[in-house]
């Protein structure tokens, strides 16, 4: 058994977790993120970083670096209805320097942040290091305990922060209470080879009783087929033969590559989840990113909004940790400032939810225009509030963290 002590120990190496380690070890707290997989690169999570991330890059002076890995990016939004196709979001009038959702698979997001992480002497990540419980000293959760590959780990800490995602355990530890929100769909993703003949814009296909989104990832289409909630079994038993068919009336150039989709194990099932933590944190512990608040995939917010929780905690606890354990009123602090762009975008989202696509779903007869989206055919400018809703959300974060090091042996007080 090994024991270890640190001053902030994350569970989970996704995008908050990974992005409130790198901002605490910039301002010279010491951190250990704790990760259960090998490696970044899983199942497709999604691969949208927002404008207001991409903010935040540019603010720590890494935008330039981050862009020139491979990226798609995307300036406008469509959804074809029927046979017509209409323009609903335009970010290239966003008061950010990047006017655009970068398309970059997750893990190269996450491996970017933890190279940049090394550079910091006070950040550690633990890959195949799987928290399993919490440790409580006089009332106040004081570490974790976690397996690895080489035995049980034993970590003491003044705060540990739960970034372990939808189905967290730190949440389930604690006994922090959830409010299940709940959510009409769920949605089935795949790979679809993409052609140089195919249209370029990612967008969504409606027809009755039928969504799909498409993402262009250059050589393939990322795809997810919105369901009504519970009926994935239902699908199944139909057969692979019937979605393919589905997936074709929707799409018709997919017919000669549907048979990429050999059988359901080329399919993955997203159980989508709406809810939130009534209360997010307990003396020495705070969870963030969807640890707090499983998103809807309406916008593809869930990263950027994770991202932004990181931001907000690290601008939070940067000081109170230099003068020792954050007290619980800084933790307060952070659900406070964090709950108003969670609440009002988990709104829209199930004003989405309801108004739109459980009418799609359960629609027989063709689809009319709604007068929203006509109007934005009509007045471009509309199109701007989509944008902003989406790409930087409710009260977008700045960093507001100092740089303590640089280098290992570069220190540059600033
Ligand atoms: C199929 C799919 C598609 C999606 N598409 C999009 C999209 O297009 N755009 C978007 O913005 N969002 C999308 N999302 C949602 C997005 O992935 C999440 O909102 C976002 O990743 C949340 O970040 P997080 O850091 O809070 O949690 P997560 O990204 O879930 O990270 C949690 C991390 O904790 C680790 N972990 C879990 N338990 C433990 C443990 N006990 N010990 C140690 N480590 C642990 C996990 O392995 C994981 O790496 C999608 C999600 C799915 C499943």
């Amino acid at each position: 058994m090994e024991e270890i002590k640190v001053r902030c120990c994350l569970v989970g190496g996704g995008p908050a977790g990974m992005m409130l380690g790198f901002l605490l070890a910039r301002s010279g707290v010491d951190v250990l993120v704790l990760e259960k997989h090998g490696d970044f690169l899983r199942d497709f999570r999604g691969d949208t970083v927002h404008p207001s991330t991409l903010e935040v890059l540019y603010e720590l002076g890494l935008l330039e670096d981050f862009l020139r890995r491979p990226h798609q990016k995307m300036e406008r939004g469509a959804v074809q209805i029927g046979q017509q196709t209409l323009s609903v979001a335009d970010f290239t009038h966003l008061p950010t320097h990047a006017r655009f959702i970068a398309f970059m698979p997750q893990w190269d997001f996450l491996n970017f942040i933890a190279e940049h992480g090394r550079d910091y002497p006070g950040f550690q990540l633990r890959m195949r290091t799987e928290v399993i419980d919490l440790l409580y000293e006089d009332g106040r959760v004081s570490g974790v305990r976690a397996t690895t590959p080489d035995g049980e780990l034993i970590v003491h800490s003044d705060l540990v922060v739960g970034t372990d995602g939808r189905h967290s355990i730190v949440r389930a530890k604690a006994g922090l209470k959830t409010l299940d929100i709940g959510a009409p769909m769920d949605a089935l993703w795949m790979r679809i080879s993409r052609q140089k003949s195919d249209p370029e814009q990612s967008l969504g296909r409606i027809d009755s009783g039928r969504i799909v989104v498409m993402i262009n990832r250059d050589e393939y289409w990322q795809c997810a087929f919105v369901i009504p909630k519970g009926t994935a079994a239902q699908l199944k038993a139909r057969g692979i033969e019937s979605f393919r068919d589905q997936l074709v009336r929707l799409v018709p150039y997919f017919r000669g590559r549907v048979h990429e989709l050999n059988s359901w194990d080329d399919i993955s099932l997203l159980a989508v989840k709406v809810d939130r933590l009534e209360t997010w944190y307990k003396p020495g512990l705070l969870c963030i990113g969807d640890a707090a608040h499983a998103m809807s995939p309406i916008g593809g917010v869930g990263i950027n909004l994770a991202v932004q929780d990181a931001v907000a905690a690290a601008n939070i606890l940067a000081a109170p940790f230099a003068a020792g354990p954050p007290p619980i009123s800084a933790l307060q602090q952070v659900q406070r400032r964090r709950e108003y762009p969670t609440r009002i975008t988990q709104r829209i989202q199930v004003l989405v939810q309801n108004r739109v696509i459980s009418r799609v779903l359960a629609a027989e007869s063709e689809l009319r225009v709604p007068t929203v989206l006509k109007l934005m055919q009509r007045w471009p400018w509309l199109r701007r509030i989509p944008a902003r809703a989406i790409g930087m959300g409710a009260r977008p974060e700045h960093v507001r963290t100092p740089q303590i090091f640089l280098r290992q042996k570069d220190p540059v007080a600033s």
